[in-house]
């Protein structure tokens, strides 16, 4: 049994002038325990999205998200409240998510608090233990956001995803915001936290390089689908839909994008937008910006093919160069 395993799962939600936007569109995986599942694509591909349904922070209109092998949709009360403490976020901002008002101890200590965890004192212990779990000075728990720089504040960020000891964290984006030198640091933590508490990772990134550098697997997301899946050193060697080819040429590595040149990708950016009405569109939603695009393509929605062991891809000619 996985640690989270998602079915089917779709996420709509109205949009300016009631234009419906369908941000998830059946989208299914799993995560084990331990496990960094990397989730990839552009702004606007409904990655986010899927992270916060799956943290119940988004309205989820069908399918189902089971955790722990419990049904994350049904739970109320006492169980949703467990919930939350097992599974928690790493927002991209944490200036955002954090009090002003509020000293990075007392906003710490809170989530224990809420969840009636310790007397004052041991709380108190115990934000001091986190924040020096995330290499920031305990004495800086009197502090306020504010006087903290972007990679102290994610520290901070992290401490707080970590108080209640989750075993599964989507991590929505956590370094886009640093500095690549800091982006390092940030992620080191991540990987070092990883393994001395066994925690699993969703980890929702445009960035590839940072995916390959985090995860064991990698998802692509696509206008609400997932149109690629596999091993993290099978995706880069060899990546097998369109759009991930697209993706990777793009990288700014150049050992990479030749790479994924000689897989078949055109060498040029992916052109155009996501669309956010991918059920609209009849055939597969990547038609519109796919090189290799045929009248079977703008015909037929893709099923799910395999690209090899656990690699999967939604293409028609999954794995295959298409002549032009
Ligand atoms: Fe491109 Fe066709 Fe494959 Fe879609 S199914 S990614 S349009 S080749």
């Amino acid at each position: 049994m996985s640690l989270l395993e998602i079915n089917n799962l779709h996420v709509r939600f109205k949009a300016g002038h009631g234009h419906e936007v369908r941000a998830v569109n059946g989208v299914s995986l799993a995560v084990e325990r331990g496990e960094s599942v990397g989730l990839v694509g552009e702004s606007g591909c409904g990655k986010s999205t899927l992270g916060n349904a799956i943290l119940r922070l988004a309205p989820v209109q069908a399918g189902q998200i089971r955790f722990e092998d419990q049904d994350v949709l049904t739970l109320v009360h006492r169980a949703l409240f467990n919930y939350r403490r097992r599974s928690q976020m790493i927002f991209q901002d944490p200036y955002g998510s954090l009090n002003p008002r509020l000293s990075i101890g007392a906003a710490i200590e809170e989530c224990l608090a809420v969840h009636r965890l310790g007397n004052r004192a041991e709380r108190k212990r115990r934000v001091r233990d986190l924040l020096q779990t995330v290499g920031l000075d305990p004495d800086y728990a009197a502090r306020y956001p504010h006087e903290f720089s972007g990679g102290q504040r994610q520290r901070v960020g992290i401490a707080r995803a970590l108080a209640l000891d989750p075993v599964f964290v989507v991590a929505d984006e956590p370094v886009s915001a640093l500095d690549v030198s800091v982006q390092a640091q940030i992620l080191n933590l991540m990987k070092d936290l990883q393994q001395a508490r066994g925690l699993a990772y969703l980890f929702v990134a445009h960035d590839l390089a940072v995916v390959r550098y985090m995860c064991d697997r990698v998802l692509v997301m696509y206008a609400g689908t997932i149109v690629e899946a596999a091993g993290v050193d099978a995706l880069f060697a060899q990546p097998s839909h369109p759009y991930t080819q697209a993706l990777l040429s793009a990288m700014p590595d150049v050992e990479k994008g030749l790479r994924a040149r000689a897989a078949g990708a055109r060498r040029e950016i992916v052109k155009g937008e996501v669309p956010t009405g991918a059920l609209a569109l009849a055939g597969c939603p990547f038609h519109p910006r796919c090189s290799y695009a045929r009248d079977l393509c703008r015909a037929q929605l893709p099923d799910e093919r395999a690209a090899g062991p656990g690699h999967m891809s939604r293409c028609h000619f999954a794995g295959k160069f298409v002549p032009p």
